[in-house]
């Protein structure tokens, strides 16, 4: 049983690509010419832009937080514990499923934290 499976998936396996996947026929030709080609996902390029504008205002914050994200810190101390990133996940939605939420570009900068 284990032989015969072997047998059928091992010539696929040996015929196929290790670097882009593709059968080794095709793309194992040095005479073939290859077209770069482009796709784009806005959702992923909406969340890496929302990802970076998170990272620049975590910078002007401080970067270290208090875990409710008001107070913030340029050092990491006992109050201030958590990096801006920790736990956080940036992603996209097709619709604005927290339009009070001010996390982002409409959010007022903290004040910076009294010594
Ligand atoms: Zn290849």
């Amino acid at each position: 049983m284990y032989r015969r499976y072997y047998l059928e998936h091992h010539d696929d396996n040996v015929q196929q690509c290790r670097e882009c996947g593709g059968p080794i026929a095709t793309c194992g030709h040095a005479e073939r010419l290859w077209f770069p080609q482009r796709t784009v996902c806005y959702a992923t390029m909406a969340r890496a832009a929302a990802q970076r504008d998170y990272d620049a205002l975590a910078e002007t914050y401080g970067g270290w937080h208090d875990g409710t994200f008001e107070n913030w810190a340029k050092e990491r101390d006992e109050a201030h514990p958590f990096a801006h990133d920790d736990g956080v996940t940036i992603w996209v939605s097709e619709h604005d499923l927290t339009p009070e939420a001010n996390w982002l570009s409409r959010a007022p900068a903290p004040k910076p934290e009294e010594d």
